[in-house]
């Protein structure tokens, strides 16, 4: 078992990034076979629930209601669609189903209510939940895990300086004090980032800093490849090159040893050798399914076809850690206190989003 380092320094971080690629994929390759089974991948469905109509101003996300990009907004999913849906991913080799909810923070009332029913809906169909629902409160997350949530998505993005360059309405230490809340329970935690968004390999190494400093460090952790959407402020960047995914995974490899890493947004630019190569790397995850919340996804007919290529296998649910039990909301022990997560807004403000905004408004006053 390789050991698990919780000090690593940025300087470090980055040496391992900068390596030889032949000596950095053996190294992440190594770690990889001490402490996992290569040859299985763990698949994962996300599911947008409640699509649209987010206050934040995530530089990277169509769902902001400020930026223009054509997303619909919906309302809340039933707790009977997700159902359908979790069935058909469990059919289609899915362990586990992400939900995904474009909302600051859960708000106690009926929505959380029905979120807490998908939970344990889907809990009882055997599949790993997650749910990434913004800021959560420890009693939020407390009747998360009751209902049955395996697991809690809620990324750093990047490194806590180059977090304020994308996104204003909210701070680094906002995202570090959901992930604590979460860890107060039994729901593990997913937390990653998001390369290709004009940071630099510094900023890499400190998302990376950031996560492997978390105790325990988080049990998943996906890397996305940004897709940058028109409309958004972040709509001008190139397409991160396959080198550079293939760094980062084996990096996150070897600082989190037995973190499941996930390829997550950005597939559909991978040629299927590049995502064998990351494979080979380190990454043990995939999310399936034609539709990443709103950017494309490869098909997952296709994606069974590249595991029978390279003879990979979908993990099992429950694998690495045990089915969490459903209590029925009758019995909850926990009230709802209908508090809101503590939060700060950073004073910074992005001008690129200033510059968006500004031109949106001239362009209606013209049109
Ligand atoms: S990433 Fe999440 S919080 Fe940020 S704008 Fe999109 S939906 Fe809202």
């Amino acid at each position: 078992m390789s050991e698990i380092r919780h000090n690593w320094t940025k300087e470090e971080i980055l040496e391992i990034y900068n390596k030889p690629m032949m000596e950095l994929l053996y190294d992440a390759a190594t770690i990889h076979r001490k402490q996992h089974d290569p040859n299985v991948v763990q698949v994962s469905t996300l599911l947008s629930i409640k699509t649209g109509g987010c206050s934040e101003d995530c530089g990277y996300c169509p769902q902001a209601a400020r930026y223009h990009t054509g997303v619909e907004g919906n309302d809340l999913m039933t707790v009977n669609q997700v159902k359908a849906q979790a069935l058909r991913a469990r059919e289609s080799g899915s362990s586990r189903v992400c939900m995904g909810a474009a909302w600051r923070n859960v708000k106690d009332g009926p929505e959380f209510d029905q979120v807490l029913d998908m939970v344990r809906t889907i809990n009882k169909l055997d599949m790993e939940v997650c749910c990434t629902l913004g800021m959560v409160t420890e009693n939020q997350a407390q009747r998360l895990a009751e209902a049955g949530l395996y697991a809690y998505n809620h990324n750093l993005d990047s490194s806590e300086e180059y977090y304020k360059e994308v996104i204003s309405t909210r701070g680094y230490q906002d995202r570090l004090d959901t992930i604590d809340n979460v860890r107060k329970t039994n729901v593990t935690v997913c937390s990653g980032g998001i390369i290709g968004m004009g940071e630099s390999a510094e900023d890499r190494a400190g998302m990376l800093v950031a996560l492997s400093t978390l105790n325990p460090q988080p049990e998943s952790t996906p890397i996305n490849a940004l897709v940058a959407v028109e409309g958004t402020p972040l709509e001008d960047e190139k397409p991160v090159e396959i080198w550079d995914m293939i760094r980062m995974v084996a990096t996150t490899r070897i600082v989190l040893p037995e973190t499941q890493v996930r390829l997550s947004a950005g597939r559909t630019q991978m040629s299927r050798e590049g995502q064998a190569m990351c494979f080979f790397a380190g990454a043990n995850s995939i999310f399936a399914g034609d539709k990443l919340l709103t950017t494309p996804n490869p098909d997952v007919n296709e994606d069974m076809k590249m595991f029978k290529l390279l003879g990979l296998t979908p993990q099992k649910p429950f694998t690495k850690k045990v089915q969490p039990q459903t209590v029925e909301a009758k019995d909850s022990q926990y009230e709802s206190l209908g508090e809101k997560p503590r939060w700060t807004r950073p004073e910074h403000t992005i001008e690129r989003n200033e510059v968006k905004k500004q031109e949106a408004k001239e362009v209606k006053i013209s049109s």
